[in-house]
């Protein structure tokens, strides 16, 4: 995370946001929090294009919280004064946790309320009426209680945010934002924090923003080389599945993983695979109940899982982006999906080691907030992406915009891992993938949406009130329609590469996990590239390992 040379003690924030602030551990602000809080504590409307990971969350809430603190000295009445828009539900409940934490210490003087995530819209009529001074929300969701008579912003909303703009145009809030527009005073304060500015960014900024200061913070969307690596390997189809059996049972990736494939089946055709020889994945979708879905990230995120299978969802692609052929496509699986969901940005999850893109995104955007789901804050991470030759024209494109006109090296470095060293296991690969046919795959979708629909109701109970009782309820089960093989799951000693004899013992295999190092393990095919690794940070887990296998 880019840091800057304020402080926050320089910005004249209260001293209960200041022990919040301590309290999270941050010891500075990060560049956009830098700039952004002052300018806004100064009252100016804000456009600040920041990527995911950026902290962007924070340099919007602590002036919300600041100014409401400040107005509550003079104006004791309960309102609402400040409203923050999301795309997503997730969104909703991470910005509502953000807002929580920095108000750890004047609770009572700033109250917080999300109103995306429930179905309900009478159920929430409670919250509401006791004039929460923040309401999160989507567009429809604020509409629909402005409409119910839930909600009046005309006389004392103070501050607008709206957050994701530009996902809030692809998800089909067009028209929601735009009607509850008309509900707001005449004068507010507005941010306006997008990824993209694109024209319909330009468009909603004339709309809501008045003389704004636009923060472009300079530099990449995504941290720079000595923080995240970005890698790309050639595989085709077949390959695809042989390399992530090898790089998840032989340990070749460490730490917790987002896998990203390109649609809901090919989740669980993966899933089913990995089942084959005992990898646990659970499987993010927008299929599954957001209880559900929120619940695999907060177990992801307390360590329960180390692999999560996800699909991002088709509002994230630019159609001006994508190919005729994708557009078509796009369109037959937008179809009932949940439109408030999103993986690939939006919802928080902590501490990815690793961003494997099994199939590689659609646009330049969607592997941009993809791979922001690694190295955040001061983390390092990496993501490697398989490229099959139908991905090759993609590739470049990312490449492309990820250099800029600079004609730089590129930025996807080639992952030094030789596929022939590996084909030993392609039997067991083929082997494992006649189990998972059409129909196993159905059946798996199948099974699971029923199982997380009755966990959903569980959880919808729950979650908040008892979250200890949940820890129990798991999401990587087995699914197994295909017969399970059992003789799939050990690695027989002969099959390893020489070359990776070292750094593999099966047998300890249990032991690995304790490693809490992430990354993936590059060159291990290179006997003399240490030196030359990239990855230098990780020498010393394979120092680790080779000397258990040494004693071994
Ligand atoms: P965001 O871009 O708002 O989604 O934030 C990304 C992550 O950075 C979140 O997990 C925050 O808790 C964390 N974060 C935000 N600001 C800071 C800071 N000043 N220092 C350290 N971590 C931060």
């Amino acid at each position: 995370m880019e840091e800057g040379s304020v402080h926050f003690h320089e910005m004249g924030l209260d001293d209960r946001v200041l022990k919040a602030l301590a309290d999270l551990g941050w010891s500075q602000p990060t560049l956009i929090q830098e700039k952004a809080i002052p300018l806004a504590l100064e009252g100016k409307d804000l456009l600040a294009r920041a990527r995911t990971g950026s902290g962007k969350t924070a340099a919007y809430a602590i002036p919300l919280i600041q100014r409401i603190l400040t107005s509550k000295q003079t104006v004791r009445e309960q309102a609402v004064r400040a409203l923050v828009l999301v795309p997503t539900k997730e969104l909703g409940q991470q910005v509502q946790s953000m807002i929580r934490q920095l108000t750890a210490f004047c609770s009572r003087d700033v109250r917080v309320a999300d109103i995306s995530g429930k179905a309900d819209i009478s159920a929430q009529k409670p919250i509401l009426m006791e004039k929460p001074d923040i309401v999160v929300g989507t567009p429809s969701r604020v509409q629909a209680h402005i409409n119910a008579q839930n909600l009046q912003l005309q006389t004392s909303l103070e501050m607008l945010v709206i957050d994701e703009a530009d996902l809030l145009f692809s998800f089909g809030f067009e028209a929601d934002l735009k009607s509850l527009l008309c509900h707001l005073p005449k004068i507010y304060q507005a941010f306006l924090m997008s990824a993209t500015l694109n024209d319909d960014v330009q468009a909603l900024k004339e709309l809501v923003l008045h003389n704004p200061v636009m923060l472009k913070l300079q530099g990449s969307q995504l941290p720079d080389s000595s923080q995240l690596q970005q890698y790309s390997v050639r595989c085709e189809e077949e390959d695809k599945f042989l390399l992530i059996y090898t790089l998840l049972k032989l340990g070749l990736v460490q730490g917790k993983s987002l896998v990203f494939v390109r649609d809901v089946d090919r989740c669980y055709r993966l899933k089913l695979f990995l089942e084959q020889f005992s990898i646990p994945a659970c499987v993010l979708n927008s299929e599954l109940p957001i209880h559900s879905r929120c619940h695999i990230i907060s177990q992801f995120n307390q360590g329960f899982y180390n692999y999560i299978i996800a699909t991002d969802e088709q509002g994230l692609e630019n159609p001006a982006r994508r190919s005729q052929k994708t557009q078509e496509k796009g369109k037959k699986k937008k179809k009932g999906k949940d439109k408030e969901y999103g993986v690939s940005r939006g919802i928080d999850f902590h501490n990815v080691s690793n961003v494997i893109n099994f199939d590689f995104p659609a646009s330049v955007e969607s592997y941009i907030h993809r791979v922001g789901r690694t190295a955040r804050a001061d983390n390092p991470g990496s993501a490697l992406s398989f490229i099959s030759h139908t991905e090759l024209e993609m590739l470049a494109e990312v490449e492309n915009a990820l250099t800029g006109d600079v004609t730089h090296d590129s930025v996807l470095k080639p992952y030094g891992f030789r596929m022939e060293e590996i084909e030993g296991f392609r039997y067991r690969c083929r082997d494992a993938m006649r189990s998972v046919t059409k129909q196993a795959v159905k059946e798996a979708r199948l099974k699971e949406i029923k199982q997380e629909l009755l966990n959903s109701e569980k959880l919808k109970t729950y979650f908040e009130d008892n979250p200890r009782d949940l820890q129990l309820l798991r999401h990587d089960k087995d699914l197994h329609p295909a017969v399970i093989k059992p003789h799939l799951k050990n690695v027989p000693d002969y099959l390893i590469p020489t070359a990776l004899k070292s750094l593999v013992n099966p047998l300890k295999r249990r032991k690995k996990k304790k490693i809490k190092a992430g990354g993936v393990m590059l060159s291990s095919f290179k006997k003399n590239s240490r030196g030359k690794n990239p990855l230098k940070s990780f020498r010393y887990t394979r120092k680790k390992r080779e000397k258990k296998a040494g004693k071994s």
